[in-house]
Order: structure tokens, then sequence, then C-alpha cells
């Protein structure tokens, strides 16, 4: 009998378990799941053996919803039924969706906190839940191929989404039942694919041309960690306009009366696959069977459809300028990612080369590399991969910020800063001879210190008397990979220093991190008001200090009493002004009181120069000058 092998504490012979992840990319046109299996990471098919789910979700049955292409065949029939693009719905109102294209096939409503929603024949149905449909298909896939229930997902979405299409992201993965380990941006998981992440440092420029958008973003990675330096694109852009494009060449070739609109949606389907044979073939020919009575083919060459698509590609390119003017590189770009299906067109893989003079990657499949740098960043994320493989990809979900006069909040790091960062502004005294600064960190989008969350408080001391605004106080944030943020303040003439770390994050859940978001929102009117009434304030208060000092110091002696009681006069004036809510009231004191001033500040002036002088002689200067 074999005996039972019992290990030291601690030392468990059993070889480190492997856990399940997925990455998934979640589409406007197509989603694909991707798994690390045998140290390699690859797409995983449905039984057909695709691994593309097209992002359709039908529901004109009361039945389960059909996902995919079974839903695609249902289109035409039921347009209002068969929800296409969810994507550009999630997290969005009715009104951001108003000018969307995409709009145009169904039917909108909102919910109660102003969120759009589609009418379909089951009831309504909001963006997250049809998402959440197509997860639930590629979730499933994922347990029949991989054999067991995930440990974790990792679910791309593009760098430009805010808060709350993030967070309709992550809903939709939470009802589709998956546990998501990460939000990953698009690019960083294509960088990732290609292994870019294992570079010291590099600028990669990631150009997305998928079936609707265009995406294109600059990253900066450094030291393990990708940055975005710069987002750009068009959100109606993509091979769903070279199919129009292509679609209306063949109208004007035939010189036909226009189509019914089911024929068109047939002629551009057609013109779909003949564009894509284009990126392998010179020529092909669109079938005209059941579109005209006549029926018979129209042939395109590569070439012609070249010069149809020219000036979307230019149009593409224009968008990467302006990108890379926004990412103030210093340098080139080291490496081009190419991403998404229409990025197979040699044209404009070709255009994108040229602008970038660099040889684009494509040796991933354009469609799957964003999958499978989710399936890798998942991996490591679950804990498969030894030590030192630890990718940190994270942004601050609000902003950070210090308290400064007036109650009000000036923002250090905005939210949705990539981690780590450092950002560093300088302050000031706000008094003479103050010798100690309060400093006040504060998180939250709102403008008034009593409507953010306090986070911490420290003191900076020892800092040398100066008259108010002389001094020079360096306030740096840095946050780390963990998303710790340490505070340091140092007065640069003396270099004394003080600092406090504390964790943004901790005790805030997502719920109430979206709460504060929507709060910034809701409030911003009202908000701004009371920043310019917390500014105007301050302006007086520093006003009627300023001279209160100056009266006590030489007013006798360079005013006379009639002088003298109209500043007194005012100044009263502006201390009731204070008290009141009226802004307009309180600007106008202020500028009155600015004004009657003038003249004393200007004779003040002249004495202190006149004393500056009287206390030095002829004598000393020519010694100054003969030493
Ligand atoms: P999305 O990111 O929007 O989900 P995809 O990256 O899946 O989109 O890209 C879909 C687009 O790619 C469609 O317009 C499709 O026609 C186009 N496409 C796919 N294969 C090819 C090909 N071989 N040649 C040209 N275009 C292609
Ligand atoms: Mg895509």
């Amino acid at each position: 009998m074999a005996l039972l092998q019992i290990a030291e504490p601690g030392q468990s012979p059993v070889p480190h378990q492997v856990k399940l992840a997925v990455g998934i990319d979640l589409g406007t046109t197509n989603s694909l799941v991707a798994s690390v299996r045998g140290g390699r990471a690859t797409v995983l098919p449905d039984e057909q053996g695709s691994a593309m789910l097209p992002s359709v979700v039908n529901y004109s049955q009361a039945e389960a919803s059909r996902v995919g292409r079974a839903a695609q065949a249902l289109a035409a029939e039921h347009p209002a039924d068969t929800l296409v693009s969810v994507k550009r719905f999630m997290g969005r109102g009715r009104d951001d969706a108003a000018g969307d294209a995409a709009r145009a096939y169904y039917h909108l409503a909102d919910d109660d906190t102003g969120m759009v929603r589609f009418i379909t024949s089951v009831g309504e149905i909001s963006p997250v839940e049809a998402s959440a449909e197509i997860l639930k298909v590629l979730h499933r896939r994922a347990v029949d191929t991989l054999g067991n229930e995930l440990d974790g997902a990792v679910i791309t979405v593009p760098a430009y989404f805010d808060e709350a299409q993030r967070q309709a992201t992550k809903d939709a993965a939470t009802l589709a039942g998956l546990k998501v380990l990460r939000l990953l941006n698009e690019p960083t998981a294509a960088a990732v694919a290609y292994g870019l992440d294992s570079a010291e440092q590099g600028v990669i420029a990631v150009y997305d041309l998928g079936g609707g958008t265009f995406d294109i973003s600059i990253l900066r990675l450094h030291r393990g960690v990708f940055e975005v330096l710069a987002t750009g694109g068009d959100t109606a852009l993509g091979g769903d306009d070279f199919d129009a494009a292509i679609a209306d060449w063949v109208l004007q070739q035939l010189a036909a009366p226009e189509l019914a609109p089911g024929n068109y949606r047939q002629l551009q389907t057609r013109a779909r696959s003949a564009k894509e044979q284009l990126s392998t073939n010179d020529s092909t020919s669109i079938s005209l069977q059941g579109l005209l009575p006549e029926g018979g083919a129209i042939d395109l060459t590569r070439a012609e459809f070249e010069s149809l698509i020219q000036p979307l590609v230019k149009q593409t390119l224009r968008a990467c300028r302006r990108c890379l003017r926004d990412a103030e590189l210093a340098d080139t770009v080291d490496n081009v990612v190419m991403v998404g299906g229409s990025t197979r067109v040699p044209m404009v893989r070709e255009a994108v080369g040229e602008f970038f003079q660099r040889e684009p990657l494509l040796d991933i499949d354009p469609d799957q590399v964003v999958a499978v740098g989710a399936a890798i960043q998942a991996d490591i994320l679950v804990g498969n991969r030894p030590e030192g493989d630890l990718l940190l990809l994270d942004v601050i979900p609000l902003s950070l910020g210090l308290e400064t006069m007036g109650g009000l909040v000036e923002k250090i790091i905005p939210r949705n800063t990539t981690i780590p960062v450092t950002r560093a502004q300088e302050f000031t005294t706000f008094k003479d001879g103050q010798t100690a600064l309060a400093v006040h960190i504060v998180q939250g989008e709102r403008e008034l210190v009593s409507d953010s969350r306090s986070l911490a408080r420290f003191e900076l001391r020892g800092i040398p008397p100066m008259v108010a605004g002389a001094a020079r106080i360096l306030v740096t944030f840095q946050v780390d990979a963990d998303g710790l943020l340490n505070v340091a303040a140092r007065e640069e003439t003396t270099g004394v220093e003080s600092s406090v770390t504390v964790k943004p994050s901790f005790g805030l859940s997502d719920g109430e991190i979206s709460g504060m978001l929507q709060a910034s929102f809701s409030h911003a009117e009202e908000d701004k008001q009371a920043r310019q009434r917390a500014e105007h304030r301050l302006e007086a208060q520093q006003l009627l200090e300023g001279l209160e000092a100056a009266l006590a110091a030489d007013g006798d002696e360079l005013l006379s009493p009639d002088e003298c009681a109209e500043l007194h006069g005012l100044m009263q004036q502006l201390r009731l002004a204070m008290e009141g809510q009226d802004v307009s009231t309180l600007k106008a004191g202020t500028e009155q009181l600015g004004k009657a001033s003038e003249d004393f500040a200007a004779r003040r002036m002249d004495k202190s120069i006149r004393q500056a002088l009287a206390g030095v002689s002829l004598d000393a200067l020519d010694d100054e000058v003969s030493e």
C-alpha cells in the first residue's frame, strides 16, 4: 500500500493548478473569445469552425433570443427586432445616440436613468442585456471547449470608452455570468498580442479599421505599462462604407432606377463579399441575379475598387495625423499594429505603412489580435504565469486633486488617466508670513470640496515667512501601478518637504464610483456657479485683508480723513456683499473698492521707494562699485 504523502506547510508538491481564463473582444460587428492553451493564445471556434460571432441579437421570438449568424439572417425580415452595432449604444443616453446612423433601424426609449433602450416585440431591451446575450454565447462556447467553468475573463473596450461605457460593459459581463478580471483597452490588447509589452519601452500606433468604426491610438510603453497618449478616429467610418461605395458604383454603372430598400441591402451584402475577394484577387464579379429583372453580373477590378475607397482611406490618415499631433511625440513611432477586418485590404496596409514609414505588423490575424491579447492578459491576471510576468494596466476611476482657498477643488490627475502617473503643480501661500500649508487631498469630479470625497490631509511646516504669493510650493501627486497615491509637498526655496500615502480607491465600490460620476454630471451647472461664487468671494477677501493691513500701517499718514472714511465705507459694503449670494454685487463691490484704493496703493509704493533710497548713501554705492 502506498503511503500518503504529506508536504511541509506551504510547500505543496501539487503542481500549480492551471486556471481557466479567457479574453473576449466584444466588437461592434464581430465578437471573439480566446484562451491560452498549452502556452499559446488561440481563438476558440464554434462547432462550425468559425471563431467570429457576428455581434447581432434577434428578439423576434419570445424564446431564447438568437445570436450571431442566425440572428443576422433574420435582420431583413425583422429589422426593429434585430439589434446590430449594440456597442454604439452602451452606456449612452438616448440623446447621445441621436446622431448615430445605427439608430435608424430601431425604436428607442429611455429608462429612468436616461439610458437608451430598444423597443422590441418581447419588450424593452437595454444595450447591456443585448451585449450580455452575445457574451453568454461566447461564455458557453469557452466552457464547452475548455471543459470547465471559467475562473475569469478580460473584456476589451475601445480606449476612448468613458466610465459609463466601461461600467455598462462590466454589467453585461456580469449578467452573462462572467467574472471580469479587468477591462482592457483594445489597442493595448493588440500590442500585447504582438508581445510588444516585453520591450523596455517604445511608442506604438494601433490602427483599427473594423466594420463601422475607425480607431487610431498612440500608446507609450514604459517599464511594462502602456499609457494611452492619444486616441482618435471616426465612429462612422469602416468596412461598411467600402461596401456602400461599391454598391453605389454598381448602381451608377447600371444607370438603373433606384432599387427597393430590401434589394439595396442585398446589393450591399454582395458588395461586401466582392470587397473581401479583392483582398486576394485582382478582379471579381458581382451578380445582379434577383436584383434586376434581366439579372446578369458586373465586373470589378481591384484598381477600380481602390479608386473608390481612396477618399475613405485618406480620411483615416488625416485622423492619424491629428492623433499624432495630440500625442505630442518627441520622436517617431516604433511599431504600427494593424487591427480589424478592413486592414486586410492591401491598399489600406500600404497607405498606413507609407504614412508611418514603418512596415505595419500583420502576422496575427487582424480579426483575432484583440481577443488574443486579451487572452494573454487574462492568463497573467488569473495567476497562470510565473512571477515577474506581471502586467499592470489600469486607470484611475475618479479625479484626484486638492483643496485650494475658498473650498475649491483643483484637479491634479483627471479621471481615466492611466497609472502609474506623476503630476505636479505649483502652489503658493495666501497670507503674508504664512509658515505652514494645509494639504487636503480629495477625490471626485465636483468643483467644491464639500461635494468631494476627502482622502487625506497633511501639513507642510517650516515655510520661511514671506509675503503672500512669494513661496513656491510644488505639490506632486504620484499614483503607482497598484493604485497607491503618494502626495508630496516641497517648498522650493528652502527644500522643506512633507508627504502622505493613501489608497484612493479604498472603500469605494463600482456603484459608488458611478454614483459620484452621475452626481458630477447632474450638478455641472450648479457647480460652475458655486465655483464662481467661491472665486469672487476669495478675491474680495484678499483685497479686504490686504487693505486692512495697509490702512493700519500707512492710513493715517498717507490719507485724508475723508479718503479714509470713503475706503472704510466701501469695505463695509463689500463685507456685506460677501455674506449675500449675489455674484454680480460681489464682483461690482470688489471692482469698486479696488479702484478706490489704487491711489492709496500708489502712494504707498512711492513711500517705500523713498525709504529704500534714503537708507543708501552715495558713499555706500561707491564702496559697492569699487569692491
Ligand atoms: P469590428 O471591430 O467593428 O467588430 P471587424 O474587425 O470584425 O469589425 O471588421 C469587420 C469588417 O472587416 C467588415 O467590414 C468586413 O467586410 C471586413 N473584412 C473582413 N475580411 C475582409 C477581407 N478579407 N478584406 C476586406 N475586408 C474584410
Ligand atoms: Mg474590433
